[in-house]
C-alpha cells in the first residue's frame, strides 16, 4: 500500500529508516576500498534523507517497505492530480478508445518513470538518480553542476523517480566496486555459498527464487533481505516482493509511458535490448531508442565499440524476461534497462565484452550514462509519442 505524503512533508516513524531491522548478514567489506567522492550519495540513510528533504516535487510517496523495513520512495515532478484510471490497460487497450485507460491524460505530457537500484550492489544509477533529484530540487547536483538540457527535457514530462528500489541490498553493499577485482565483484554482487565459500555467481543466483539464505554466508547485494531478486519477480499471479508490486502499481496508476530501469554490470555502459516478450510495436520502438542511447554513449567515449543498428523487425536472440515485461503489461509503456559499468579491475576479459579491459572509468564516468541516456530517451519521446494515445484512436464494436 502506498502512503502518499505532502511534498516536503515529514515522515512518521513507520516510514522513516528508524524502524529498520538489523540485516541478517554483515555488510560486505573491501579492505582499502578507494574512498568515494562527495557527490557519490548511495547509502540508505542518505537516500531517505534526500527524499524526506525534497520539496519541489508535486507528490511524494512511500510506495512500499522492504523486508528490513526501509521505505521505498517515489518522487513525482509535474502534474499528478489526475484521478485513477476507470479501467486497467489490458481492458482499456481492447475498449473503444485508449481514452478509457488514459482518461484526461490522453494527449497530455508523457509520463516517465526512472527507478534505480533494483540490485542493491549496483550503486551507479542510484547515485545518478540522487544527483538528478538534487538538481531538480536545487538547480544543481551534488557536484554543484547543472544540466539545463536535462532539466528542460524533464520539465516536458511528468517525471517519477525512485532512487533506490532494493534498499535492503544497498544496506549491506559497499559504496562502490570501482577498482576491485572480478572475484570480489562477484562475491559482493551475488554472494557466497556457506558450505565451501564458492561464488554463487550471476547465473547461479538465478537457480533459486528466493535464494536459500540458510545456505549462504553472504547473499550479495543483488536480492532483498528475503533473498528475492526483484528484477525477476515477474511471474504473474505469483509476485513475491512488495518492491515489484509497488513498481507495477506506480506504472498502472500513473499511466506510465516510458520506464528506465537502472542497473550496473561488468561491461561498458549500455542500454540492453528490450525484453523478449512484448507488444511487437513496443519492442521495435525500444530497439530504436536503445540504439539512439547507445550511439550517444559511444559518442561520449563511454562505449568503445560503435553500436550496430538493429535489423528491421527483428529482436536480437537471447532477450530476457523480467519485471520490464510486467511493467509494459501494466501501463502499455516501453521499458528499457540501462546497465552502467562497475569498472572492476582486471584480469578479466569476456570474449564478447564491449568494454576496453584497460579502461578504468572515473567516478563521474560511472554515473554519466544516466544523464546521457535519459536525455536521448526523453528527446525520442518528444519527437514521437511512446504510446498511441491520440483521441482519433477509436475502434468499432
Ligand atoms: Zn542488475
Amino acid at each position: 500500500m502506498a502512503a502518499a505524503l505532502a511534498a516536503g512533508g515529514s515522515l512518521d516513524a513507520a516510514s522513516s529508516a528508524g524502524g529498520v531491522k538489523p540485516p541478517r548478514f554483515k555488510p560486505f567489506e573491501i579492505p582499502d576500498l578507494e574512498p568515494r567522492p562527495d557527490f557519490w550519495k548511495s547509502r540508505p540513510d542518505e537516500i531517505v534523507a534526500l527524499c524526506e528533504r525534497a520539496k519541489r516535487c508535486s507528490r511524494k510517496e512511500v510506495i512500499c517497505h522492504t523486508p528490513l523495513g526501509y521505505p521505498v520512495y517515489a518522487l513525482f515532478y509535474g502534474d499528478f492530480s489526475d484521478a485513477p484510471p476507470q479501467t486497467n490497460w489490458s481492458a482499456g487497450k481492447a475498449s473503444t478508445t485508449y481514452r478509457e485507460y488514459y482518461g484526461r491524460r490522453q494527449g497530455g505530457r508523457p509520463t516517465c518513470y526512472f527507478f534505480a537500484g533494483d540490485h542493491g550492489a549496483e550503486p551507479e544509477t542510484v547515485v545518478g538518480a540522487m544527483n538528478l533529484i538534487q538538481m531538480l530540487e536545487t538547480g544543481r547536483d551534488f557536484r554543484g553542476e547543472s544540466d539545463p538540457e536535462l532539466l528542460d527535457l524533464v520539465s516536458k514530462y511528468r517525471f517519477i523517480i525512485t532512487p533506490c528500489v532494493n534498499m535492503d541490498g544497498r544496506s549491506i553493499s559497499p559504496d562502490h566496486l570501482r577498482g576491485v577485482d572480478w572475484v570480489t565483484f562477484r562475491h559482493a554482487s551475488q554472494g557466497t555459498w556457506a558450505a565451501d565459500g564458492s561464488r554463487i555467481g550471476w547465473r547461479g543466483s538465478k537457480a533459486w527464487f528466493p535464494l536459500p539464505l540458510d545456505k549462504v554466508s553472504y547473499p550479495g547485494g543483488y536480492p532483498n533481505a528475503d533473498g528475492y531478486n526483484i528484477m525477476h519477480d515477474a511471474c504473474p499471479g505469483d509476485l513475491r516482493t512488495a518492491e515489484a508490486k509497488a513498481l507495477l502499481n506506480v506504472a498502472a496508476r500513473w499511466r506510465v509511458d516510458a520506464v528506465l530501469n537502472g542497473h550496473s554490470y561488468e561491461h561498458a555502459p549500455t542500454v540492453l535490448v528490450p525484453t523478449g516478450i512484448d507488444y511487437p510495436e513496443k519492442a521495435m520502438r525500444g530497439l530504436a531508442i536503445r540504439h539512439r542511447c547507445n550511439m550517444a554513449l559511444h559518442e561520449r567515449g563511454l562505449l568503445p565499440k560503435r553500436p550496430v543498428p538493429p535489423a528491421q523487425g527483428e529482436l536480437p536472440k537471447g532477450a530476457g524476461i523480467n519485471i520490464n515485461n510486467l511493467l509494459s503489461l501494466a501501463s502499455g509503456c516501453i521499458a528499457l534497462t540501462l546497465e552502467c559499468s562497475v569498472s572492476f579491475a582486471g584480469p578479466w576479459k569476456h570474449p564478447k565484452s564491449t568494454k576496453d579491459p584497460e579502461r578504468k572509468y572515473t567516478f563521474e564516468e560511472l554515473v554519466a550514462p544516466v544523464g546521457t541516456v535519459l536525455k536521448e530517451y526523453l528527446k525520442d519521446g518528444l519527437e514521437r509519442p511512446f504510446v498511441d494515445r491520440g483521441p482519433e484512436t477509436v475502434f468499432g464494436d
